[in-house]
């Protein structure tokens, strides 16, 4: 495995590929779920490109930043041991000039839900992953693949409006949500939980699965299964529970293979999300 830390390191190793490319973007400190993601990529490509990049853009004043899981030799390890090619670490100085023109998420996907707790999140997350995305595929490989977690459903939703919107040459690969055995939802964020905060947590992932008894029992009204949601939910600081189609588009009932439950809240200080697909 290769270690680029420049723009120009990055296009002389993607210049000597000869073959697909799959490309996993992380912001590092990196758990079993980025590497289903890679091992995806792995499997189905000749080369791997990871990139960890804390992308400044897409954290909003107050958020964790400065304090976001930094483990920069730990990860190179995991990607190593992974068949990772190139792990590509940029800095914020190569990807961004003083006074950029900014892509903005569109109302319907963007504004919603992640969106209106968190404004212009997702603007600067496009804004980086176009930029990713060019870069990887700059020397022209045969095919195109990167990869991307159902975790961060809305981000996923809005990557793919923009990769079809400005026809870029990619092909957006969904992963599937991997989980502790106790069902949490891994992300780089669990650090934070304290032990009494890490159970508490685990009222996330219990009220999706609670949401798909009611609907195997065929209970398929919204209002219902929010309801039922909540009182799993009674200790976590709730800031949503949604039901909506693949377009991110509020949902009365349930529509059997159209349908996301996302849920998202704040346990101790740490904003955690979760999400299951029905
Ligand atoms: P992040 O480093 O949090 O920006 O995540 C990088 C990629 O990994 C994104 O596409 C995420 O959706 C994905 N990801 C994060 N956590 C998980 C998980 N538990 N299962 C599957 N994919 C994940």
């Amino acid at each position: 495995m290769t270690i680029v830390n420049s723009i120009e390191e990055l296009f002389a190793q993607t210049a000597q590929f000869n073959g697909s490319i799959g490309f996993v973007p992380t912001m590092g400190a990196l758990h079993e779920g980025h590497l289903s993601l890679i091992r995806q990529a792995r499997k189905n490509n000749d080369f791997v490109v990871v990139s960890i990049f804390v992308n400044p853009t897409q954290f909003l004043e107050g958020e964790d930043l400065d304090a976001y899981p930094r483990k920069e030799e730990a990860d190179a390890k995991i990607c190593e041991l992974a068949g990772v090619d190139v792990l590509f670490m940029p800095n914020t100085k190569m990807m961004y000039e003083a006074d950029e023109l900014s892509i903005t998420a569109p109302a319907i996907r963007g504004f919603i839900l992640e969106g209106t707790k968190r404004p212009s999140h997702f603007d600067g997350m496009l804004q980086v992953v176009m930029k990713l995305l060019n870069l990887i595929a700059y020397n022209k490989p045969t095919a195109f693949r990167a990869y991307f977690g159902k975790k961060d459903a809305q981000q996923l939703a809005l990557i793919m409006q923009m990769v079809k919107n400005y026809f870029i040459n990619v092909d957006v690969v969904p992963c599937d949500i991997v989980r502790d055995s106790d069902g949490l939802a891994l992300s780089s964020r669990n650090v934070y939980l304290s032990k009494e905060e890490r159970i508490k947590a685990l009222a996330l992932s219990r009220s999706l699965k609670k949401a798909t008894e009611l609907v195997m029992q065929k209970e398929f009204k919204v209002e219902v299964i929010k309801e039922a949601m909540f009182e799993v939910l009674n200790e976590v600081d709730v800031e949503y529970v949604a039901l909506v189609n693949r377009q991110f588009q509020a949902l009365d009932e349930v529509e059997i293979g159209n349908t996301i439950i996302l849920v998202a809240g704040v346990v101790g200080t740490t904003r955690l999300i979760d999400n299951l697909w029905i």
